[in-house]
């Protein structure tokens, strides 16, 4: 299983902060590819209503154009003062149309044709006496007023001389009948606008539209083919598109599926005044990718300052997860110091929110029972440390007692009583291991004179110099007993008759070489006496039943030294003990 550690899990801050950072930056994102949808929508409405409205100012141009020359050549052909000038002064009537010429250049011609087609008079002279009896133009302008529509020159392309510009010569017929003064029709007065005024025109338009980028303006006849623009010729539009467009006269709007990547609008010229119109289409696009650039633009900025925000709000939400959280940091620093500290054993009452306040609380309950716990096992705790205490008293107690009774309460002394246990104890080992036992009898000499001389406390004293000689004469495993009244009995270990004769002869020695010091005496005066004691000695025999034979034995030695006058050792061994 994999250990984590604390260190790898990220703070309850941290998680705060990036959840928040992240749902910001989802939202950004979200937010600005909304943004940039809606404005996609929006803004191709928008621009595409300003291309219609671009087409529409162009077809009316177009229209205003066409109206002119229309109303002119009608005004000419209707004129009164040229009445007596149409069939009989062709220079005079050249001079009126050249005139006319003059004051629109882009007339290529205008010229005069007799009822029979024949051409009376024109501008420069071009085509005069030409027949233009099969001309659409004559034969219509017959009738009554014509226009006709975009066509390249038939008759005059020879006569314009060279075309400096890639595209053939085309133009816009206009015709009027000229009527005599009968009234009866005595000609056609006919004129072909060029169609680079059109050109013209589109330039003008599209130089006060600047602001389109990359815009192009393409005039389409009625039935959808390029009149201007490039492809000249192709039929730009489907006829569910033309139908469409056509539904209105003078119409315009959004062309939708129009070619991919161009933003199109249209309209439709539906004529001015007089002029009746050909039903031209003007079309106004601009590539899609400038048209939306804007909203790009706005999308990319969005996103720029959303990631911005983003950062803040991660931020933001990094400062305040920390002060939401600092409850919960404190909770566990007070909790640590709990668990470090004996003697702390509550915790500061936490303020923030509600959950914070409420484990707190809670914790402070548990605290508290805990504490409770604590100081009944403590209470226990004494009360066995005061139990143990008096368990030892009594023992020390009975120690004690025990001491008392296995002592002699005058000299420190083993008491008869409990030697004999103890040399019953040494005995049993000794017979077991076979190892030597002696046994040594003291008793002090003419005693009863000490204490008729000096009282029986100094007697005391005496008796208690006695022991300590006997005791400092004998090892530490030696039994040491006073047996009563001023006798003594002493049991030496791993010691044969000779070792107990040293040691009571050492005794006697330490005894009678210095005086014993009584204190003062009833009068005052300082005492000290020097006694000497008689000493009996033998060794644990092997028919011995107990110790006690063998102390009756020494008592037997000691009463020889005190018959064989006092201050002296004697011992006494058994019989079998004696033949060895
Ligand atoms: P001997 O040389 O024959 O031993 O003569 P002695 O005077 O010492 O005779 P004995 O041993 O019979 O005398 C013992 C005396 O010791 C009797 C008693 O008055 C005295 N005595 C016994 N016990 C004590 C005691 O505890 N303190 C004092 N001060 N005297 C004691
Ligand atoms: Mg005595
Ligand atoms: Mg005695």
């Amino acid at each position: 299983m994999d250990r984590i550690s604390v260190s790898d899990r990220l703070s309850l801050r941290a998680q705060i902060a990036l959840a928040t950072m992240i749902l910001c930056v989802l939202l950004v994102a979200a937010g600005s590819l909304a943004a940039a949808l809606i404005g996609q929508r929006k803004t191709g409405e928008l621009i595409g209503r300003e291309l219609a409205e671009l087409a529409a100012s162009m077809a009316d141009r177009l229209d205003r154009g066409m109206f002119e020359r229309y109303r002119e050549i009608g005004i000419i052909a209707d004129l009164e003062t040229l009445q007596p000038v149409w069939q009989t002064e062709p220079a005079v009537l050249r001079r009126t149309l050249e005139h006319l010429q003059a004051s629109f250049p882009d007339y290529a011609w205008i010229g005069f044709a007799d009822a029979d087609g024949t051409v009376r008079a024109a501008t420069r002279g071009m085509l005069d006496g030409a027949s233009v009896a099969k001309r659409p133009w004559f034969a219509s302008g017959l009738a009554g007023p014509f226009i006709g529509d975009v066509h390249e020159a038939v008759l005059l392309a020879g006569l314009l001389g060279p075309r400096t510009g890639r595209e053939p010569f085309r133009f816009v017929d206009v015709a009027y009948p000229v009527h005599g003064a009968d009234g009866a029709v005595i000609g056609v007065l006919g004129a072909h606008l060029s169609w680079d005024w059109a050109e013209e025109t589109r330039r003008a338009v599209l130089a006060v539209n600047e602001h389109f980028t990359g815009a192009e303006i393409l005039v389409l006849d009625s039935e959808g083919r390029v009149l201007l623009g490039p492809n000249t010729g192709a039929r730009l539009l489907d006829a569910a598109q033309l139908a469409r467009v056509q539904a209105q006269p003078g119409g315009m709007g959004l062309l939708e599926g129009q070619q991919a990547g161009w933003l199109t609008g249209y309209a439709v010229a539906g004529g001015y005044r007089s002029y009746p119109g050909l039903g031209w289409i003007v079309l106004a696009r601009q590539p899609a990718a400038i048209a939306s650039q804007p909203v790009r633009d706005l999308a990319q900025a969005i996103l720029l300052v959303g990631f911005g925000l983003s950062l803040l709000g991660g931020l933001a939400a990094w400062i305040l997860a920390g002060r939401l959280t600092r409850p919960v940091r404190q909770l566990t620093a007070e909790a640590e110091r709990i668990g470090r500290d004996d003697h702390v054993h509550t915790l500061p009452r936490l303020g923030g929110a509600r959950e914070v306040v409420l484990l707190s609380r809670a914790l402070r309950s548990l605290l508290r029972r805990l504490g409770l716990a604590e100081e009944k096992l403590q209470e226990a705790e004494r009360e066995i440390d005061h139990q143990a205490e008096e368990t030892r008293e009594l023992s020390a107690d009975l120690e004690r007692l025990r001491r008392l009774a296995e002592t002699d309460p005058l000299t420190g002394l083993l008491n008869r009583r409990a030697f004999l246990d103890a040399a019953a104890r040494q005995v049993a080992y000794a017979r077991r291991y076979d190892r030597a036992l002696a046994v040594v009898v003291a008793d002090i000499d003419h005693f009863k004179a000490v204490n008729d001389r000096h009282g029986h406390a100094a007697g005391d004293v005496a008796i208690r110099a006695v022991a300590g000689r006997l005791q400092q004469a004998a090892r530490d495993s030696d039994l040491v007993a006073r047996f009563g009244g001023e006798e003594f009995v002493v049991l030496l270990m791993e010691s044969d008759i000779a070792a107990a004769v040293s040691y009571a002869e050492r005794v006697r020695g330490a005894i009678g070489a210095s005086p014993v010091d009584l204190g003062t005496d009833g009068n005052g005066r300082a005492a000290a006496v020097t006694l000497t004691v008689s000493l009996g000695c033998t060794v644990l025999g092997q028919d011995d039943r107990d110790v006690q034979d063998a102390i009756d034995r020494a008592d037997g030695a000691l009463y020889a030294a005190k018959a064989a006058g006092r201050n002296r050792v004697r011992i006494s061994v058994a019989e079998r003990n004696a033949a060895e």
